[in-house]
């Protein structure tokens, strides 16, 4: 009888629609936090750039990057970060939701089980709770993939730059908000710059690198090539690989001390020096 029932009832599951991502193809699962300029108003986050809400970011993709082997690259700056699975990759055989929801809610479960360490005298109080909202998008080339990835670095350099020039003129030259965002309405990079420098004494190549740069994490599994490329064959990235070895990989990939740095990946040099991160 409960059989009967449950025979009348499946044809419903024919109206999940299926979301497969197209194979052979870059994954990049980027999150960001929702509302989070009321969230980190809320907490106190130090302006523009509270160290500690980057370090639990990151401390968060690394716990997703252990928990999902599969993850090769991840890049984060602000409130958001970007997750990047590889073309043969077959975790939840693609799929869209699996691979979005997972990560998300993955990374959501360790920033709020890691919030306390960075935030110990600001408990986390509803309806201030960070959530984060995620999409995957496919990238069929790894020219695009890097184009991406630089994407995000460039986005962070200019985010970075007028949030501190404008911080500053607020916090230390004294300006209301509105005159600040007046006076930057129009300027380039070089106006920035100048006004740092010459009213304030800053050199804006001066401030921390996580700052400038975001963040990047991949595995340390392998030694990386001395600064300027041999062209050594043996540790050129393999066209394919056999079953054995791809197992090999694997262990290696979950065994891996995952690095987090802050460093330049716009030019070539990041992505020769460490062949095996996207091969
Ligand atoms: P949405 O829900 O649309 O993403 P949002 O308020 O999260 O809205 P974002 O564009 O994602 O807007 O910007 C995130 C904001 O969070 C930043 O503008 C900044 O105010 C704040 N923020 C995030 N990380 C930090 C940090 N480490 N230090 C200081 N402020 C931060
Ligand atoms: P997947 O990651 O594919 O979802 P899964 O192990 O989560 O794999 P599900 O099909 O989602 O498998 O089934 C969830 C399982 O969790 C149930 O089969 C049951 O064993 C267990 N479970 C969930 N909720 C309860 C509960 N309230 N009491 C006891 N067991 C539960
Ligand atoms: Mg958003
Ligand atoms: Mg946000
Ligand atoms: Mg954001
Ligand atoms: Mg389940
Ligand atoms: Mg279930």
């Amino acid at each position: 009888y409960v059989k009967l029932i449950s025979i009348r009832f499946e044809y419903v599951k024919e109206f999940e629609q299926p979301d497969i991502l197209l194979p052979n193809t870059w994954i990049v699962v980027r999150i960001d936090g929702r509302g989070f300029h009321k969230l980190s108003d809320h907490y106190e986050f130090i302006k523009p750039n509270d160290r500690r809400a980057l370090d639990l970011m990151n401390a968060a993709a690394v716990e997703v990057m252990k928990e999902l082997p599969d993850l090769c690259i991840a890049y984060g700056v602000s409130d958001e970060f970007s997750f990047v699975f590889h073309p043969t990759c077959q975790l939840f055989e693609r799929r869209n939701a699996k691979l979005v929801t997972t990560i998300v809610s993955t990374f959501t479960a360790h920033y709020i089980y890691l919030w306390s360490t960075y935030f110990p005298a600001r408990p986390l109080q509803p309806p201030y709770l960070p959530s984060f909202d995620g999409r995957a998008v496919i990238y069929p080339s790894t020219r695009i993939l890097r184009d991406y990835m630089s994407w995000r670095q460039v986005d962070c350099h200019i985010n970075n730059l007028y949030n501190t020039t404008f911080w500053t003129m607020v916090l230390q030259g004294g300006m209301s908000n509105t005159d600040a965002e007046q006076e930057l309405k129009g300027t380039v990079s070089a106006d920035k710059n100048e006004i740092l420098f010459k009213r304030f004494g800053i050199n804006y190549n001066n401030e921390e690198e996580i700052y400038k740069k975001g963040s990047v994490l991949y595995r340390q599994y392998e030694l990386e090539e001395p600064k300027p490329s041999t062209g050594d064959e043996e540790n050129a990235p393999e066209g394919k690989q056999s079953r054995s070895q791809q197992d090999k990989l694997k262990k290696l990939r979950r065994k891996a001390q995952i690095v987090v740095d802050h460093i330049d990946i716009i030019r070539d040099d990041f992505w020769e020096r460490r062949p095996w991160i996207l091969s």
